[in-house]
């Protein structure tokens, strides 16, 4: 049976394996996929011991996206873009390639969502991965002008120099006065219970706030978003599943469905 496996540490937590499980079955395909906890110096080893022993492709998460980057031989246009790779395999020529298919899971989540990303206005707040991985997918979906806002500026001033002039990088004091329709949460402050330090002045016009991180109640950003009077919030549940789903896609050449993965998860996370 062919085998796939997520790599990361820690990684107890990820849905990957129940995420492409389901779609295996809904797909009919035979496979197993797994979830691996590499040593925080032995990515690479850990990769190679999958692939000697049989293994296809992998999905790579916190901390070792930046490696799989280093380890891959080829990338695609959207993996160098984002500057790290999620998404593992290997070609016919033997080739270890590397993809991200996180930007374009949350395009495809915002889709689903019924956001029309064609000439509108982003706010895209934080400076990380995560965040640097969306801005391709956002602006080939057509958006017009992305405001990318960090605490740590000079963060947001280095990706913005990966993109042309509809990207600017401002800190949050500096945000422009805009009709941001699309608010996207892209840091990790949620962790800690907080949410970035913008001005409620950038929700007026916003029709959907949405925050990259996912859990079971609403995350502190959300929340907030919910009071200031934004019509729609989402987490970044809808994102995971849509990212992996792309994975599935390039491994198998089949594109399974997310909405009833994504219900599953929810019930999960509610229990
Ligand atoms: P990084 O660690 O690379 O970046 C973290 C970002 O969060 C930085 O911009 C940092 O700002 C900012 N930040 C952290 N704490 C605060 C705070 N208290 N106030 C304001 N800004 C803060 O993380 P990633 O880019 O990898 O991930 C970001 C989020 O996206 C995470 O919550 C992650 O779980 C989520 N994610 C979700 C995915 C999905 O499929 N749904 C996929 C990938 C990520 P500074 O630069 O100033 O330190």
């Amino acid at each position: 049976m062919d085998r796939y496996a997520v790599f990361g540490n820690p990684i107890g937590h990820s849905k990957s394996p129940f995420i492409h499980a389901q779609f295996a079955t809904a797909l009919g395909e035979q496979l197993q996929y797994d979830a691996i906890l590499a040593p925080l110096d032995g990515f690479a080893d850990s990769w190679q011991r999958f692939v000697s022993a049989g293994g296809k492709g992998g999905n790579v998460t916190v901390p070792f996206k930046e490696q799989a980057y280093q380890l891959a031989e080829r990338l695609s246009d959207r993996a160098k873009q984002a500057g790290a790779v999620n998404t593992l395999y290997i070609d016919s020529a033997g080739k270890l390639c590397g993809d991200n298919t996180d930007g374009i899971g949350l395009v495809a989540d915002l889709k689903r969502l019924g956001v029309n990303l064609a000439d509108i206005n982003v706010l895209l707040l934080g400076a990380g991965g995560a965040s640097r991985g969306a801005i391709g997918p956002l602006l080939d979906a057509g958006v017009r002008q992305l405001v990318l806002a960090n605490r740590t500026v000079t963060k947001a001033q280095a990706i913005a120099t990966h993109f042309d002039q509809r990207v600017e990088a401002r800190a949050y004091a500096d945000i422009p006065g805009r009709d941001y329709q699309l608010v996207i949460n892209a840091t990790s402050a949620g962790l800690n219970g907080e949410r970035p330090d913008i001005s409620a002045a950038h929700l007026e016009h916003c029709q959907l706030a949405y925050d990259m991180l996912y859990g079971s109640a609403n995350t502190p950003f959300l929340q907030w978003a919910k009071e200031q009077g934004v019509p729609l919030q989402a987490d970044g549940l809808g994102m995971l599943v849509a990212q992996a789903a792309e994975a599935f896609y390039i491994w198998r050449g089949k594109r399974p469905e997310i909405a009833p993965v994504l219900k599953l998860l929810k019930q999960q996370l509610a229990q």
